[in-house]
């Protein structure tokens, strides 16, 4: 078997190992130079003069390598260009992407090289790529003589000239032996006598044109049918780098994403509180998806009294251009948003909007700025559950560029959802039945059995910060009367806006107020003074005297409240229930006294 044959062969292992992955690709180049040896090594063919000329040794000196300003190795492939737009990512997309062409600029210039010293006719080794498109070539990399300049941001387009050819389809190679007619190639500079030149496009799998391999020379018919050949498997060989390359950045992107969403996964199950999830999502989006605003809507939780009312909710944050307005925006279900769509209908909603467009699309409702600024907007819902009728979150992702949220970022966007929805379900059904644990379930105030503990919590937050604490117990006047004149439900009624009235009086998220028994509750009133402890007893005991509670008899029902109080002050050491004796006590003294009055506690009560 001829040398060359085997060369041949040992190249076509080596290009078939490469393909296997990433690893594999170093194997290109040598796969190259076997195949450029393998052409060495050929029969000369009769006739061909190129076997005449001597091997110079100037060529055989250090090579000139630069780089070029070398095309992007996204714009190789172009069945498969999706863009990986994300500036604030932890993931550096664009550092992968930059990495991945220095890699592909390495082998081809460790390739070019090679052939240089296997090929000692030649002059210069050029290997053309796409630009923005197929119809446009720039430098990528070169091997020339250090006695010559190379225009390394030179463009080839069809009209330039010998290598405008290859953009030809007819065209699948060049050789030319003589230029001494004076054809001048278009990279260099210093214009030297170039007299042979070998060119060969670099096809893709669906033999687009996306580059060329050119070496030429300053000797006449310096190359032959063999140098083509040689050449042409080279290039196919250069296309499987690219692709290689662009696969593994895309796979090495993917991987990233993946361990991003693991770790988040991470986060969210480190949490029981809604609120942290809300940030965190918050964060991821920042984090990796562009925006010019984003924000977060959130539907409040289902009301267990009233599953008829219409579900509001609110936005939880906003971020970016004009966020302030929509900062803790309230909306119901059946505002026209497109925000507001998306979670309504629990299905992601994507828009464009042309800059010639007048018309403008709420995202919330129509009260909103009117900003028509913004080309693309993405929502995307995040449900508990995937057959509920509506989402309980939304992201909403707006950009001024168009074009920015590709299947890409959908995707993205989608898988976490998925994993956020979960983590949303887990912690939002935690705080339910936490709050269950310690409210009562028809007022929703505090129970009996929580309520010690938050009195016990704001004593200690009250010796540190020396104020008092004003402890009321108060207890409905006559109402066993209540609940055998018009019945029972009518007396939880009576409850029920007894409590609503307490809440309506205290400082709310301040103030402790707890149903304590039946138709008795407890108040804590947080940093008030003894004067300031009666007047609001006196509040709550007038304010309750006012409510009409509808009996269907001529007049309304109207009840009284008896309430004993006790201050207690940070020299108070004992236990908060002590307290709430001596307030007790104080309550039998006002229902001693004739009932619908308050009456505080004294050493003489
Ligand atoms: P007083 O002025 O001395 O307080 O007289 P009163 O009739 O209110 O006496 P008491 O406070 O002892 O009455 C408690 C009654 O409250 C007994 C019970 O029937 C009623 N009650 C307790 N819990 C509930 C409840 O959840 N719903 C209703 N409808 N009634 C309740
Ligand atoms: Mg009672
Ligand atoms: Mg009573």
């Amino acid at each position: 078997m001829l040398m060359s044959n085997v060369l041949f062969m040992v190249a076509g292992l080596l290009i078939g190992v490469a393909f296997q992955g990433g690893m594999f690709l170093f194997l290109i180049p040598v796969a190259g130079i076997a195949v450029a040896l393998g052409y060495m090594n050929l029969p000369r063919i009769p006739g061909s003069k190129t076997s005449s000329i001597p091997v110079v040794t100037r060529a055989m000196r250090a090579t000139g390598l630069a780089p070029a300003v070398a095309p992007d190795l996204r714009n190789a492939v172009k069945d498969e260009s999706t863009e990986f737009n994300e500036p604030n990512s932890t993931l550096k997309v664009n550092q992968v992407w930059a990495r991945a062409n220095a890699d592909v600029n390495k082998a081809m210039t460790d390739l070019l090289q090679g052939l240089k010293r296997v090929i000692p006719n030649a002059h210069s080794l050029v290997i053309f790529s796409s630009l923005s498109s197929y119809k446009e070539w720039g430098i990528r990399v070169y091997s020339a003589d250090p006695s010559t300049q190379i225009a390394s941001d030179v463009k080839v387009t069809e009209t330039s000239g010998l290598i405008g050819q290859l953009f030809n389809m007819d065209v699948e190679r060049l050789l030319e032996g003589d230029l001494s007619g004076g054809k001048s190639l278009l990279y260099y500079i210093d214009n030297p006598m170039v007299k042979s030149l070998v060119a060969v496009p670099i096809l893709d799998q669906s033999k687009n044109r996306m580059g060329a391999l050119v070496v030429d020379s300053l000797y006449p018919n310096a190359f032959n049918q063999a140098t083509v050949q040689a050449l042409t498997h080279i290039a196919s060989a250069l296309y499987a780098l690219y692709y290689k390359s662009f696969v593994s950045a895309k796979n090495f992107i993917g991987q990233h994403q993946f361990s991003i969403l693991y770790s988040y996964q991470h986060k969210f199950f480190q949490t029981m509180s809604v609120k942290d999830i809300y940030r965190q999502i918050f964060d991821y989006v920042k984090q990796n998806i562009p925006y010019d605003r984003m924000m977060l809507l959130a539907l409040d939780k289902q009301e267990q009294i009233d599953t008829r009312k219409e579900r509001e909710g609110s936005v939880v944050c906003a971020d970016g251009i004009d966020c302030e307005q929509f900062n803790g925006k309230r909306f119901t279900l059946s505002d026209k948003g497109l925000a507001v769509l998306a979670l309504f209908q629990n299905r992601p909603v994507e828009r464009f909007f042309s800059s010639s467009s007048s018309q403008y699309i709420p995202r919330i409702d129509n009260r909103e700025n009117k900003n028509m600024d913004f080309r693309q907007l993405f929502v995307m819902p995040i449900s508990t559950d995937n057959n509920a009728g509506q989402a309980e979150l939304a992201i909403c992702l707006e950009s001024r560029t168009s074009g920015r949220y590709t299947e890409h970022e959908m995707q993205l966007l989608k898988a976490f959802a998925g994993v956020a929805g979960f983590a949303y379900a887990r912690a939002s059904q935690y705080e339910t039945k936490k709050d269950e644990a310690i409210r009562d379930g028809m007022t929703g105030l505090l129970n009996k059995r929580s309520m010690p503990e938050a009195l016990r919590t704001e004593k200690i937050r009250a010796d540190r910060r020396k104020y008092n604490i004003g402890v009321l117990m108060m207890d409905i006047d006559h109402f066993k009367s209540v609940n055998d004149t018009y019945g029972h439900e009518i007396g939880d009624v009576v409850i029920i806006g007894i409590a609503k009235t307490l809440m309506n009086e205290i400082r709310k998220d301040i103030d402790i107020v707890a149903r304590f028994g039946g138709e008795e509750f407890v108040v804590g009133l947080v940093d008030t003074t003894p004067e300031g402890m009666i007047e609001t007893a006196e509040r709550i005991r007038k304010a309750v005297l006012q409510l009409e509670f509808e009996v269907h008899q001529a007049s309304p029902l109207r009840v009284s409240i008896s309430i004993g109080a006790y201050l207690v002050t940070p020299e108070f050491n004992d236990n908060m229930m002590k307290a709430v004796n001596f307030a007790d006590q104080a309550l039998y003294k006002a229902k001693e006294g004739g009932r619908n009055q308050v009456v505080q506690y004294t050493e003489t009560v």
